[in-house]
């Protein structure tokens, strides 16, 4: 099986230069927390992280420094470079509420009344409970 990055999106492969890091696997807790923390990461819906794949793979590409770190407090301690950080459901959400606020504002323009964000009146009147 040719080593080819497991990242969504990510077509980056040994074969191209890239070096390839092996999801952290193993029973130690340290091990499991980790491998489960780079899963979240990767976010590959179609994995368990529990499960007993092996042998996954991730590209050089999705690590600050090129590398993954063993220190806890390192950013690098889980892959953080993803093309699915620009482009995820995340964004297609906000994408369709964008939609649909410009909806709502085009048909508000059609009854001309006037809009005046109630900010300060929010504030200053309501206090908080
Ligand atoms: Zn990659």
């Amino acid at each position: 099986m040719p080593r080819s990055c497991c990242v969504v999106n990510c077509t980056n492969r040994a074969s191209d230069g890239c070096r390839m890091f092996n999801i952290p696997g193993g029973k130690h807790a340290f091990a499991k927390n980790r491998r489960r923390l780079w899963l979240q990461a990767i976010r590959r819906a179609d994995w368990d992280p529990d499960g007993p794949k092996g042998g996954e793979s991730v590209c050089s590409a999705h690590f600050i420094a090129g590398e993954p770190s063993f220190d806890c407090d390192s950013p690098d301690f889980v892959p953080s470079i993803f093309p699915h950080s620009s482009i995820t459901r995340d964004s297609t959400a906000i994408v369709a509420r964008y939609e649909r606020r410009r909806k709502r504002e085009e048909s508000r323009a059609h009854d001309e009344r006037p809009r005046v964000m109630p900010v300060l009146e929010s504030n200053a009147g309501m206090p908080n409970p």
